[in-house]
């Protein structure tokens, strides 16, 4: 399983791909991407190996976009089809959101999204999570602290990264007992499970301590607890060979 962000100057399509290519390693059994163009979400993803997007993606070509997540995933809640594969979405449509891990209590947390009118489509623990931050942006905070508060009520393990439609600069990830490490870039920043995701494109890392929320831009990283309580991450060079 694997998880890759980007924001910058590139073909967000084209970086996420490579870099979930780079993490096949890891193993998985299905795949998907969400891009941000012009103020809305485009979601493609598909059971099954990385090469049926690739295929889907060739067939029916994304709109150019330069900030974007993906995901390779490993099911722990729901079998792989379609439908469980990540990106997960709210009902608005307005965050996307990718997970590798488990939330624990999320069975309370969909009782309560669907008592208040929630329609979850999938059978994975992590769409709770993408209602909840798009709750959070709903009510007027930023994807920062909307991750931030939904982290607060999360239990188990996991890594998230996510984006809003009406915030296309900025991607939001958070982890807990799962990995997540920055790439630094010049005009440019990357989220990956591990540096593999994107050691083509920079050998600056950003090691993240536990239970901490990170925000990239093209232009810089800022890294929080769960309460925003800015932290430091590690920096260091990646000086092995692929
Ligand atoms: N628990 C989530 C799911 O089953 C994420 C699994 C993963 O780590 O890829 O969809």
């Amino acid at each position: 399983c694997g998880i890759v962000g980007y924001v910058g100057p590139k073909s967000a399509q084209e970086v996420v791909v490579e870099g979930l290519r780079r993490l096949e390693y890891r193993g998985y059994d299905s795949a998907g991407v969400a891009l941000v163009v012009d103020g809305a979400l485009v979601v493609d993803k598909k059971a099954g190996k990385l090469a049926n997007l690739e295929k889907a993606i060739a067939e029916t070509p994304l709109p150019a976009a330069t900030t974007g997540i993906g995901h390779t995933r490993w099911a722990t809640h729901g079998p792989p089809t379609d439908a469980n594969a990540h990106p997960h979405l709210g009902d608005a449509r307005r965050v996307a959101l990718v997970h590798n891990g488990i939330i624990e209590n999320f069975d309370a947390l969909r009782t309560q999204l669907e008592a208040d009118g929630h329609q979850l489509v999938s059978d994975t623990d992590t769409e709770v999570v993408a209602h909840l931050v798009e709750l959070q942006v709903r009510s007027g905070v930023d994807l920062t602290e909307g991750m931030q508060r939904v982290c607060q009520v999360l239990e188990g393990a996991f890594t998230l990264v996510a984006v809003d439609s009406q915030d296309p600069e900025r991607v939001v990830a958070a982890r807990r007992n799962s990995p997540l490490v920055v790439g630094l870039g010049d005009g440019e920043n990357f989220l990956g499970s591990d540096v593999a995701a994107f050691i083509e494109h920079t050998r600056e890392a950003l090691e993240l301590g536990q239970d901490t929320v990170v925000t990239i831009t093209a232009a810089g990283v800022e890294v929080t607890d769960f309460h925003g309580v800015p932290q430091e991450g590690v920096r260091y060079h990646v000086d092995w060979d692929l």
